[in-house]
C-alpha cells in the first residue's frame, strides 16, 4: 500500500496527503499490510484508507523514541533548543493553517472557518505557548538541613509517552498533548483516532520540515483494540496521555497497572451543568449556553448538556434558547458560513437519535430539533435538540450523549441547584450565570469540577488548566500543570 494518496479538497483542489505510518521520521506501510478505511460524516461515503499500526509497528516506533529519548532529545538537549524547534513548528503549521482547516473540515465535518481559525488556530497556540514554557520550568533549592548540607529537586522529562486521542478536536487535542511533551523533552508515540487520522499525519511532514530529530514524534493510525491497546501495554513506554470515553480510559488505566505501572493521566467526558439564576441576563445567558451546547454539534467533552434554571425565569430561558437553536448555522462543512455540521458517524447519529427517543419515551418535552436534518443528503446531522422538564432519574439527564442536545429542567433555592449539578459521575466542566458575585464564589466552590464559567462558557486559553474531577479524568492538560505531567522531580540530597 502507498504511504500517500491524493484526495480532492473542496476549496482547494487536489492534496497529496499521508496514509502511512511515521516512524524515525520516514514514512512506512504497516508491518501486516492491512489498512482501515475512514468516512467522510457529510456525505457518508467511503473517504481514505489508512495504515494499520500493529503490536510491532508499536514496538518499531517506541524503540525509536527511546532511542531519541536517550541521545538527541530529552536531557541531551538544551530547553531553549527544544522551544525554539517548537517555535518553528507552530509558524509551519500556521503557515499551512488554510490547507490544514479545509483537511480537517473534510474529515471530522466541521465547518472549514471553526476548523481554520479555531481548532488550527488554537493548535498553533498551544504550541507556542509550550514553546515558551520549555526553558522556564525549574526546581527548588531546600536549605533545611545545617550549612553544609542542602537538597535541590531536578524537573526531568517522564521519558517515552503514548498518546491516545479522540475524533473530535484531532489537532487541538493533538496540540495539547504534543506540546507539552516536547516541550518538557520526552518522545512520543502518539495514536489518532481511526476515525480522524488525517491531520496528526500532515503534522508529521511539518515535523521533519521543522527539525525534529528522528523519533521525537512517532505517528501510528490505527483502531483503538490493537494500536491502541499495544501502546497502553508496552513495556517500554512510561507514560500514557489519553483523552477519549470513560470506558477506554479505564482500559487504558487497567492496561498501564498490567503492564510495567506506567504513568496515567486521563481527561474523559463529562455531562456539564449551567446553572441560571433568577439575576442572570437572560438574553445573554441563552446565547452562551446554547455556544456551549451546540458548538462543534454538541461532541464537546465541556458541552453545555445539562441546563437548571430559576423557577421564575425557566419559561423566559427555554424561549430565549429555542430562538438560540433556531439560529445556528447548520450546512455543508465545505461551506465558510457552517457553524454546524454533521456528527462524526452513522454510529455516532444513531446514538444521539436514540437517547433522543428515549427522553421522549420518559416523558421529556421536545421544545425543537429532536430529528435528522431534513438537507443532510447521505450525511450524519442531528437537529440542535433542547429536552425540557426532564428529571435526574431520565437516563438523558444521567449520561453523556455527545450530541446537539440539552435537558432541562427547573429549581427554586441555590442549595437545590449545586444538588442538582453534583447530581452526576462526571465533573470536567459547569457554568453559572448569576448577577449576584457573592453568588459566582459560593456556588463556584461548591460545584465538583475541574471548569467554572461564571456568565460565559468554552472559554479555553493553553495557560489555563483544564481536567476533571470524579469520572472526568485525573490530571490536568495547559498551563504549567500540563507541562508538569510530563516531568518527573528528583531530590537531590547534597552533602559538601
Ligand atoms: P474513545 O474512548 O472511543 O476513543 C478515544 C481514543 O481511544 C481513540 O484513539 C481510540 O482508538 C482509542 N481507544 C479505543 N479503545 C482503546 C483501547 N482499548 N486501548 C487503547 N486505546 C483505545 O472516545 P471517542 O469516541 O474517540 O471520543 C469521545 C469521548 O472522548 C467522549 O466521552 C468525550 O467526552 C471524551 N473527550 C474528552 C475530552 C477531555 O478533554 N476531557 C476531550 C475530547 C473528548
Amino acid at each position: 500500500m502507498p504511504t500517500h494518496t491524493t484526495i480532492e479538497v473542496p476549496n482547494f483542489g487536489k492534496v497529496e496527503v499521508p496514509v502511512g505510518l511515521f516512524i524515525d521520521n520516514e514514512w512506512v506501510e504497516s508491518s501486516d499490510k492491512k489498512t482501515f478505511s475512514t468516512v467522510n460524516p457529510a456525505t457518508g461515503k467511503p473517504f481514505v484508507d489508512f495504515a494499520h499500526a500493529t503490536k510491532e509497528d508499536v514496538d518499531t516506533a517506541v524503540k525509536s523514541s527511546r532511542k531519541a529519548f536517550k541521545s538527541t532529545w530529552g536531557n541531551n538537549v538544551p530547553a531553549t533548543e527544544r522551544a525554539a524547534l517548537l517555535f518553528k513548528f507552530a509558524d509551519l503549521m500556521e503557515r499551512d493553517s488554510a490547507k490544514l482547516g479545509a483537511l480537517e473540515s473534510l474529515n471530522s465535518g466541521k465547518g472549514v472557518r471553526i476548523a481554520r481559525d479555531f481548532d488550527v488556530g488554537d493548535s498553533v497556540a498551544a504550541l507556542r505557548y509550550f514553546a515558551g514554557l520549555a526553558d522556564k520550568t525549574h526546581g527548588q533549592t531546600l536549605n533545611h538541613f545545617g550549612n553544609e548540607k542542602f537538597v535541590y529537586t531536578l524537573h526531568q522529562p517522564i521519558g517515552v509517552c503514548g498518546q491516545i486521542i479522540p475524533w473530535n478536536y484531532p489537532l487541538m487535542m493533538w496540540a495539547w498533548k504534543v506540546g507539552p511533551a516536547l516541550a518538557a523533552g520526552c518522545t512520543v508515540v502518539m495514536k489518532p483516532s481511526e476515525l480522524t487520522p488525517m491531520t496528526a499525519l500532515v503534522m508529521c511532514d511539518l515535523a521533519k520540515e521543522a527539525g525534529f530529530p528522528a523519533g521525537v514524534i512517532n505517528t501510528l493510525p490505527g483502531l483503538g483494540a490493537t494500536t491502541g491497546d499495544a501502546i497502553s501495554r508496552h513495556m517500554d513506554i512510561d507514560k500514557v496521555a489519553f483523552t477519549g470515553s470513560v470506558i477506554t480510559g479505564r482500559r487504558i488505566s487497567i492496561a498501564a497497572a498490567e503492564s510495567n505501572l506506567k504513568k496515567v493521566t486521563l481527561e474523559l467526558g463529562g455531562k456539564s451543568p449551567s446553572l441560571i439564576f433568577d439575576t442572570a441576563n437572560v438574553e445573554e445567558a441563552a446565547a452562551w449556553v446554547a455556544m456551549g451546547v451546540w458548538f462543534n454539534s454538541g461532541q464537546d467533552c465541556t458541552a453545555s448538556s445539562r441546563v437548571y434554571v430559576q423557577e421564575g425565569i425557566y419559561d423566559k430561558f427555554i424561549a430565549a434558547l429555542k430562538v438560540n437553536a433556531e439560529k445556528c448555522a447548520i450546512g455543508q462543512p465545505s461551506d465558510e458560513t457552517t457553524s454546524f455540521g454533521p456528527l462524526i458517524s452513522q454510529t455516532q447519529r444513531d446514538k444521539v437519535l436514540a437517547y433522543i427517543d428515549s427522553g421522549r419515551e420518559e416523558g421529556a418535552r421536545v421544545v425543537t430539533g429532536g430529528k435528522k436534518w431534513d438537507k443532510s443528503d447521505g450525511g450524519f446531522w442531528v437537529e440542535p435538540t433542547i429536552l425540557a422538564e426532564t428529571n435526574i432519574k431520565m437516563k438523558v439527564v444521567q449520561e453523556e450523549i455527545f450530541g446537539p442536545v440539552i435537558v432541562a429542567s427547573k429549581f427554586s433555592t441555590e442549595e437545590e441547584a449545586i444538588d442538582l449539578a453534583n447530581n452526576t459521575v462526571y465533573g470536567l466542566a459547569a457554568s453559572i450565570f448569576t448577577n449576584d458575585a457573592r453568588q459566582q464564589t459560593r456556588v463556584s466552590t461548591a460545584i465538583d469540577a475541574g471548569t467554572i464559567w461564571c456568565n460565559q462558557y468554552g472559554i479555553l486559553h493553553p495557560s489555563v488548566p483544564f481536567g476533571g474531577y470524579k469520572h472526568s479524568g485525573i490530571g490536568r492538560e495547559l498551563g504549567t500543570y500540563g507541562l508538569e505531567a510530563y516531568q518527573q522531580v528528583k531530590a537531590v540530597h547534597q552533602n559538601l
